[in-house]
């Protein structure tokens, strides 16, 4: 008999209906022997809805109540699937972060899980219990509820995981696993089987919601066998074709699989890039100008500075575009009165597409490739940054899809 752990996102948790399936599958798995973990998330547009009455009442609402507000759409999915295990049948109880507890940072809204308590749970599961948690929350050092960030239910999921020894955690959703890119945005976008670890890393990163970022550094720190596959398929399919199904995220490079130069193509338009113009070009700047905005506990992504012209540069880089007002403040208040810069300014209407493969360490041209297929498009290229299996350009926004078909296309994703 094995712990398995299942997460099930909002679209999973969407209705009664299709509540009531996931008990039945989750009943299914419990009955083939498994001692069961359920995480879900809020109900399919529950989250936006609380954070919007926040928005309504304030555009600067206070974290830790905001959290206060968000975190409740994950207690009201753990009491209905509760409620829909029990009338399948099955013993089961339901958790609140705080209760398990799962314990976070401060970092209200983008806490991060600092240890999980096994005690109380593991002796609901030894009684034969199915225990219910809430996903993307758990506990502040101050004894504050605190979220996980958007998307935090897959990390709950797999950072419980890790924590109970789990044998393996799936992931269920709304598409049947990884895909070479967003179904949504390309429609013969084709599922990988298996993608490595490194790769799922980056994907997250770059933008493929499908998995947040931490969940996956979780997974890839514990090595949890972990599997993203659909929720919407029949709940009482055999179950051993359901284990198998969807994407497996793999820890070892497999040798005897051919493996393609790119494995897929991220996006994301949640960022802003602010650009200093006329910056002096000496020892110190870029600490001068990041610095600041770092102590502020703004994250930069992309950054490039220019040659020197007449003993200045211009230095542009990108920030998420929620932080981009504060970032702005920290330049205007703290980084101008030290550098007397030329210009700011800042723009919001940009897009990171990346092109990302393991295969990218053996294999050059990639990058020629990826230029060429945009110059092509007559697309132009404001940032570039690279690693060792990725490269990313900033553009306009309104061709980002563009780009994401053209690129998906040239690099013979399609399915
Ligand atoms: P959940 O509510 O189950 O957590 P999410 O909406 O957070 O679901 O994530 C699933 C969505 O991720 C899919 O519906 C799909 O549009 C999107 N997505 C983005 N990139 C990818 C990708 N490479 N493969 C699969 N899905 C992707
Ligand atoms: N309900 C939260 C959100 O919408 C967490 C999640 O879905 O993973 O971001
Ligand atoms: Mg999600």
């Amino acid at each position: 008999m094995s712990l398995i752990v299942h997460k099930y996102g909002g679209t999973s948790m969407g209705s009664v209906e299709r509540i009531r399936n996931v008990a039945k599958r989750v009943a299914k798995w419990q009955r083939a022997g498994h001692q069961m973990i359920v995480v879900p998330s809020a109900m399919s547009g529950e989250t936006n809805r609380l954070l919007g009455l926040a928005k309504e009442i304030t555009d600067r609402p206070n974290p830790r109540e905001l959290d206060q507000i968000a975190a409740t759409g994950e207690q009201v999915s753990v009491g209905l699937l509760a409620l829909a295990l029990q009338a399948e049948g099955l013993d089961a109880i339901s958790f609140c972060g705080w209760q398990v507890p799962i314990k976070t940072d401060a970092a209200h809204t983008k806490a991060r899980i600092e240890s999980i308590d096994r005690t109380a749970v593991q002796a609901h599961l030894d009684a034969g219990r199915v225990v219910v948690i809430t996903g993307f929350q758990g506990v502040s050092p101050e004894g504050a509820v605190a979220t996980l960030g958007r998307g935090g239910s897959d990390t709950s999921a797999v950072a419980i995981a890790a924590a109970f020894d789990a044998a393996e955690c799936l992931i269920y959703t709304d598409v049947d696993g990884v895909y070479t890119t967003d179904p949504r945005v390309v429609a013969d976008a084709r599922r990988l089987s298996r993608i490595t670890f490194e790769e799922m890393l980056e994907m997250a990163s770059l933008g493929s919601k499908v998995l947040q970022i931490r969940s996956v550094e979780f997974a890839g720190k514990y090595k949890v066998k972990t599997r993203v596959l659909s929720s919407l398929t029949d709940p009482l399919m055999d179950l051993n074709d359901e284990a198998q199904s969807g994407t497996l995220i793999t820890y070892e490079e497999d040798p005897s699989m051919e493996q393609a130069v790119i494995s897929g193509i991220a996006f994301n338009r949640d960022e802003a890039k602010i650009t200093i113009a006329g910056v002096p070009d000496k020892p110190g700047v870029a600490y001068k100008i990041l610095g600041p905005v770092a102590a502020a506990n703004v994250d930069v992504d992309v950054i490039i500075q220019n040659a020197s012209h007449d003993g200045t540069t211009d230095f542009s880089f990108t920030v998420h575009r929620n932080e981009l007002a504060k970032a702005l403040e920290v330049i205007q208040t703290k980084v101008q009165p030290e550098i007397h810069a030329r210009e700011i300014t800042s723009d919001n209407q940009i897009a990171k597409v990346s092109v990302v493969g393991i295969g990218m360490k053996s294999h050059v041209g990639v990058a020629s490739q990826m230029f060429q297929t945009l110059a092509d498009e007559g697309i132009n290229i404001q940032m570039i940054s690279t690693s060792e299996i990725k490269i990313s350009v900033v553009i306009a926004d309104k061709y980002m899809e563009l780009a994401v078909r053209a690129l998906h296309k040239a690099f013979g994703l399609e399915s």
